[in-house]
């Protein structure tokens, strides 16, 4: 692939569990081209969010090892200090959560959210910053934008939270979002409305995304290619479209079974 947004290879991440290490991921190379969404699925427990976790450098680094390379924006993630890693994640990668409150602050008012990281990491002023937050807000498609600035994330419906936290990781103005089961503990309907504004955003933003799913419904409505994760490893990867007409393991064929 020429030029990918996210390269990692083979990523080994362990856990130090009575004195020994123990692999949940392993041995997992993919890649991520510009304005690609790659889909990770597999079952629960299969290292899915511990991937996500690892390229982010976002696990306890006292009860986790990594190895291996995670390239992203010329520079291998895994080699970065604390403090460099801290501006990676705040600025070209975004995150969202299966639980949107794991990204919301209850006592602060949105707008203040979503100011802070506009001034934190794009250096607006109070006024610019006010303006970009409903022009996010907006693109999250939340009515009356300018009026909820001032509400607090529990006012908000589960699916307005999620967007909301979307419009936040918007902020960072994202080369790469991931979103880790960004839809799974959300109503049916409003799965739906999530998943074609995450479809809608990608084109806009020209971003790349690593979407994780145990779905493979949810698969077949956002991914250009997949990799089905299994024990930490890597059964397959390919298209979608190959995934779902020619799965080429028995694993991948088991979830295809479970669709509908
Ligand atoms: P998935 O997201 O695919 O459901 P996870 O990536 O959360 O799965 O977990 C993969 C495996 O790693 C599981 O067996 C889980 O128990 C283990 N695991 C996750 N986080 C930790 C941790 N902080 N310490 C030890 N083991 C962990
Ligand atoms: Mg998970």
């Amino acid at each position: 692939m020429h030029n990918p947004v996210l390269q990692v290879e083979s990523l080994n991440t362990a856990f130090s569990s009575d004195g020994e290490w123990l692999n949940v991921v392993r041995d997992l190379s993919f890649s991520i081209g510009p304005k690609e969404t790659l889909a990770l699925v597999g079952e629960s427990g299969s290292g899915k969010s511990v991937t996500a976790m690892s390229v982010m450098r976002l696990l306890d680094e006292k009860q986790a090892r990594y190895s291996g390379k995670i390239q992203f924006g010329g520079q291998d993630l895994l080699s970065l200090n604390a403090r460099q890693m801290q501006s990676i994640r705040g600025n070209r990668i975004g995150m969202i959560f299966q639980e949107p409150m794991t990204s919301l602050n209850p006592v602060l008012k949105i707008g203040v959210q979503i100011t802070e990281v506009l001034k934190r990491h794009r250096g607006m002023d109070d006024a610019t910053a006010r303006a970009e937050a409903v022009r996010l807000l907006e693109k999250v498609r939340i009515p009356a934008a300018t009026s909820r600035l001032n509400e607090y994330p529990l006012s908000f419906s589960g699916g307005m939270r999620q967007r909301v936290v979307i419009a936040i990781a918007l902020a960072c103005n994202p080369r790469l979002l991931i979103a880790d089961e960004p839809t799974t503990a959300l109503d049916v309907t409003i799965q739906a409305q999530i998943l074609a504004l995450i479809k809608s955003l990608q084109e806009e933003e020209g971003m790349s995304v690593l979407f994780i799913t145990h779905d493979m419904g949810v698969v077949a409505e956002v991914a250009d290619r997949t990799l089905v994760m299994h024990r930490g490893e890597a059964v397959e990867q390919a298209s979608t479209r190959e995934i779902f007409h020619l799965p080429q393991h028995a694993y991948t064929r088991a979830l295809l079974s479970a669709v509908p």
